[in-house]
């Protein structure tokens, strides 16, 4: 059963809003006051390349050192190098960020001091504090201090290439894209590290972002699959606005869909080490297929890679082996490595799977079990209920209440959610073929458009 508790400023992934108007210098300072009340010892805390990320860094580490906390501040850097830190030195994070939000958003993300997104259980209490004010504000001689801190980002760098062989990447010319987000500072060098020849588009720090939007979609990958194919790359990476997500594009230009990229880190990791991998439960059944064939058994979450991690550790500390976990956005999580998302381990473990088997990204791709995947999301008065009445239509299907309802036959599956954030009812439907994906959600659709 689902077990999102109800937030009032944070999301899924942390406070996001649009700058000047939800989204200000003396919210952010609040949220640090909060931050800072609520720790002790010394915060990192780090941003991506938007224009406001600046001035909110200030507010934030202002209201941190008010609390009483010392700050590191490592300046610009991707999400998943900050959780590495924070894992390895640190009390706890914070990371001002929009992730793959156009430019006019911004964000804070906070980070426990294990690594991970902060659980519910802090949240609730640290957006308690927001909305009441009851901060520990301290005396003159307990106001923390900031140190500035980027070459830490250094240590994140060298963690991921340690993950790898030496030179695993020899030999291999790869295009990566930033799309002037922070990974801007970090992919290249990584890549670099194993081996490969390296070209960079979109690589200079930008909040404007000139090239394309922080969201790495196929439209705004064109220019990125150009230099692929001028350059005969073996793929070309892009990450969203604060790297937790790479996709790839293969070496013919084709753009590889996330699950398929899942499916085949999945391949590669379970074909080594057998053991439990987790997901949400809006994920491809591709993956579950390919994990099957290795060995290896599936564990669904509700959507949302916190729920993920968390499950991970979770798996962990009750004795099993969790080899690997993921969302079907090109967020993976490696548990050898740390337990958030991160995109430049991602890349740079494309480059070890693509030496290991000997074969092109696009051959892999088209090797993989194919299936047929309809995503949609409708605007509805209330979701949940629409939700409710799906489940009832459907009651003689096997559901499940992971999140939302998930409906479940022998070859096709759909999930209906309603979204956390806004008054949207999102639908996936899936099956191995066509016209199965099509009828299901026809029939889906016949009960959701039926007024209430
Ligand atoms: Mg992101």
């Amino acid at each position: 059963m689902i077990d999102k508790k109800k937030k009032r400023l944070f999301g899924t992934n942390g406070v996001r809003g649009v700058v000047g108007e939800d989204m200000t210098p003396a919210l952010v300072l609040r949220i640090g006051l909060a931050l800072g009340s609520m720790s002790e010892g010394t915060i990192a805390l780090g941003r991506d390349t938007r224009t406001s990320g600046e001035a909110l860094l200030a507010a934030l580490a202002s209201g941190v050192m008010g609390a009483g906390c010392n700050v590191v501040d490592v300046g610009i850097l991707p999400t998943p190098a900050l959780q590495y830190l924070v894992q390895e030195h640190f009390s706890g994070g914070a990371m001002i960020t929009a992730s793959h939000n156009p430019p006019e958003y911004n964000g804070v993300k906070t980070i426990d001091a294990d690594g991970t997104e902060m659980a519910d259980e802090r949240i609730l209490p640290l957006e308690e504090m927001v909305f009441s004010g009851s901060f520990r504000e301290v005396p003159w001689d307990r106001v923390g201090n900031r140190t500035l801190a980027p070459h830490l980002l250094q240590e994140y760098i060298d963690a991921v290439v340690r993950q790898f062989p030496l030179g695993a990447g020899q030999g291999m010319t790869v295009v990566v894209d930033p799309g002037s987000g922070p990974a801007a500072l970090s992919t290249p060098q990584i890549l670099g590290k194993m081996g490969c020849r390296v070209y960079t588009i979109n690589g200079q720090l930008d909040g404007t972002f000139p090239g394309r939007m922080p969201e790495p979609s196929p439209e705004g990958l064109a220019p990125l699959a150009d230099l692929v194919l001028d350059t005969g790359s073996a793929f070309g990476v892009a990450h969203d606005g604060d790297a937790d997500r790479a996709v790839f594009i293969d070496n013919t230009g084709q753009y590889l869909e996330e699950n398929a990229e899942f499916a085949l880190v999945v391949d590669h990791i379970c074909g080594r080490e057998k053991g439990v991998l987790v997901t949400p439960v809006s994920t491809s059944r591709q993956v579950e297929e390919v994990a099957g064939r290795n060995g290896c058994s599936v564990d669904y979450t509700p959507v949302g890679s916190i729920y993920v991690a968390r499950r991970m550790r979770e798996l962990i500390s009750n004795g099993m082996k969790v080899v690997f976990g993921g969302e079907g956005n090109g967020g993976l999580i490696y548990p050898r490595h740390q337990f958030c998302r991160d995109g430049g381990m991602t890349a740079a473990m494309m480059v070890h799977l693509l030496t290991a088997s000997g074969k092109t990204l696009s051959s892999l791709a088209a090797a993989l079990p194919q299936y047929f995947m309809i995503k949609d999301k409708l605007r509805v008065q209330d979701p949940q209920a629409v939700v409710t009445r799906v489940s009832e239509a459907f009651s003689s299907d096997t559901l499940d209440f992971t999140d939302g309802v998930r409906i479940l036959r022998k070859d096709c599956w759909a999930l209906v959610r309603a979204s956390g954030t806004e008054p949207l009812l999102r639908i996936i439907v899936e099956s191995r073929s066509r016209n199965e994906t099509d009828s299901l959600y026809r029939e889906i659709t016949e009960i959701t458009a039926r007024p209430a």
